[in-house]
């Protein structure tokens, strides 16, 4: 898979368009919607389908509606209008003056509901919700006529425009479409078009009582907007034949369905409902969480739009359901940001060196490179002093055979300034390491020995009095288990949560050129990861997230695979 493959085939969706436009089906038009519904935040899923109908917008010269579709005033509020507004924006895209709201179409829908009472095409059913479902039938059984499917006309009339007048309480009565209670489509036997619900509605207030099914509306609303492929994800192919019935039997304006695989991330749950109940339980921080799969929670994390764009475009779309590691996503991050980030240089669990032939008091700048990808990045000054810190971890007292890094004895390059060798240990009462001497060569400045002798390895490093203290925060995946929807019995989900999916490490140190960075702005810590500023860190106190570790999974995967 290459993202800048422009010789790719094109994906099953845009084969459609594209042959729709040479067909001309359309004159010349293409128009898509993202359709969300108002009920929580946008996780990548939907980035996937955003990306798809935006994305195909551009692509052939069309249009993308953003379209809420706020058809049940129960679940849906303006927080989340607001949040899918911005994420999509945040994402690149642009809806223009192309914002709309289903709500907007309750009046035209409730004409159309009229007109196919008046065909005879619909009819008020007094079956309560248990029993409509009771007689809908099975899978190998057909359904049985509602006792009230024979209705006429003027009584349907009647009590449809009482319901509507809210002269009946909640679920009493229903409007369903007259279709046939023995088709092999359990969605075509007399499916229910409106229920009453006497609920406020976040944008139409008490101005109704009863609310139409995602099913009578949501055609509805592609043929006002006059949507010319409207795509949406599997589950809704067998939901297809009712869209068609509903827009044939009003005889308007009748967009082409076209159904894809959603989205499926190893190691994350999707669902909105789980999603909700992570923030709900408190076992995250909330919907922007950076270890939740949220737009803004990725946002928060770390990534950039351009990352999850090309994720998207490699993942393709197509019509099988699988489950994408997310290590492909990491994958595109780390490309992306290798390109982008500034590299700088941070000591996460800090051990002392002493560098005893150095002058105290002495600062010298070094030389270091912003960005090895992008020589318009420049260069920047790094202070080097007789006190640095080097990372814990890259010194060991008894080295095993394959450990090159710092050891009492040894000698290695200090990152853009000089060869240190390390000449003495100092413990603490209980054994452990709190300081060690050095010396260096001053021979070697810029990190090479000009008699050509070599180390075996480079350690990052910060200045002591210069270094800035701070606080990172090591994100990791959500859950343990590569399907965390699958649960031994008696448990759910949340059983498979990863309990170290976060660590906060107080102590750390980063390089003085951070001074001043911006919130969610993003840096290469050499040789440790990719972060970004913290959305609550302050001048105060730095604070960084961890977006993602250097080694790229994907990468081993795909060596494996070859
Ligand atoms: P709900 O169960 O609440 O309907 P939903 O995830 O389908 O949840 P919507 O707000 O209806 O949420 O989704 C908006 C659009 O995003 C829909 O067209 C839907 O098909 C698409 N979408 C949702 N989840 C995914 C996914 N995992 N992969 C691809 N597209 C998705
Ligand atoms: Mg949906």
């Amino acid at each position: 898979m290459d993202a800048n493959d422009s010789t790719a085939k094109l994906d099953f969706v845009r084969a459609i368009v594209a042959e729709d436009l040479k067909t001309n089906k359309w004159q010349g038009r293409v128009n898509t919607r993202f359709p969300p519904e108002p009920n929580g935040y946008l996780h990548i899923g939907h980035a996937k389908s955003i990306c798809l109908n935006f994305g195909i917008a551009k692509e052939f010269g069309g249009k993308c509606n953003l379209r809420f579709d706020d058809t049940n005033p129960e679940k849906e509020e303006q927080e989340y209008v607001n949040s899918i507004s911005e994420d999509v924006r945040w994402l690149g895209w642009d809806w223009e003056d192309r914002l709309f709201f289903a709500s907007d179409y309750f009046e035209q829908m409730y004409q159309w509901a009229v007109e196919l009472v008046k065909k005879g095409k619909a009819y008020v059913c007094d079956l309560s919700a248990e029993e409509v479902t009771n007689y809908r039938g099975t899978l190998t059984s057909p359904g049985k006529n509602s006792p009230y499917r024979s209705r006429g006309i003027e009584e349907n009339l009647d009590l449809f425009t009482r319901m509507c007048a809210g002269e009946f309480p909640d679920g009493t009565k229903t409007l369903r479409a007259k279709i046939d209670m023995a088709h092999p489509n359990l969605n075509m036997r007399d499916p229910v078009m409106y229920r009453i619900l006497h609920a406020s509605h976040h944008r139409t207030g008490d101005k109704w009582c009863i609310y139409p099914t995602y099913d009578w509306a949501h055609g509805l609303e592609d043929s006002v907007e006059k949507i010319t492929h409207s795509i949406c994800t599997l589950e809704f192919e067998n939901h297809r034949p009712l869209y068609d019935w509903y827009l044939d039997a009003l005889g308007i304006y009748h967009p082409q369905q076209i159904e894809f695989a959603r989205l499926n991330l190893t190691y994350t749950v999707m669902s909105k409902r789980k999603l909700l109940q992570l923030v709900q339980h408190g076992l995250v921080t909330g919907w922007d969480d950076p270890r939740m799969p949220t737009i803004c929670g990725l946002r928060r994390r770390g990534y950039s739009p351009e990352a999850i764009r090309s994720f998207c475009q490699l993942i393709g779309v197509n019509k099988f359901n699988s489950t994408i590691d997310i290590a492909l996503l990491e994958h595109c991050l780390r490309e992306d940001l290798n390109k982008t980030s500034p590299r700088v240089m941070a000591v996460l669990r800090p051990l002392k060196v002493i560098i005893d032939n150095f002058p105290q008091g002495k600062v010298e700048e070094m030389d270091a490179v912003n960005n090895p990808e992008d020589p318009a990045a420049g260069m920047r000054k790094v202070p080097f002093s007789r006190e640095l810190y080097i990372e814990q971890e890259d010194f060991m007292e008894e080295p095993p055979k394959k450990f090159y890094r710092l050891a009492p004895g040894r000698e290695v390059r200090l990152r853009y300034a000089y060869f240190i060798t390390c000449t003495d240990v100092v413990k603490d009462k209980a054994g452990n390491v709190v300081e060690l001497h050095c010396t260096y060569d001053p021979a070697t400045r810029g990190g090479d020995a000009p008699d050509g002798r070599k180390v075996k390895s480079t350690l990052h490093w910060v200045s002591v009095e210069h270094s800035l203290g701070a606080e990172v925060r090591l994100y990791d995946h959500l859950f343990t288990t590569k399907n965390p929807d699958e649960v031994e019995e008696n448990k759910d989900f949340t059983s498979n949560l990863n309990p170290n999916s976060l660590k906060v490490l107080r102590d750390c140190r980063v390089e003085p050129a951070l001074v001043g960075a911006k919130p969610l702005s993003r840096f290469q810590f050499e040789r440790l990861g990719y972060f970004c500023i913290a959305p609550d860190s302050s001048t105060r106190k730095l604070v960084f997230n961890r977006t993602v570790t250097l080694r790229d999974e994907w990468a081993k995967i795909q060596k494996a695979q070859k």
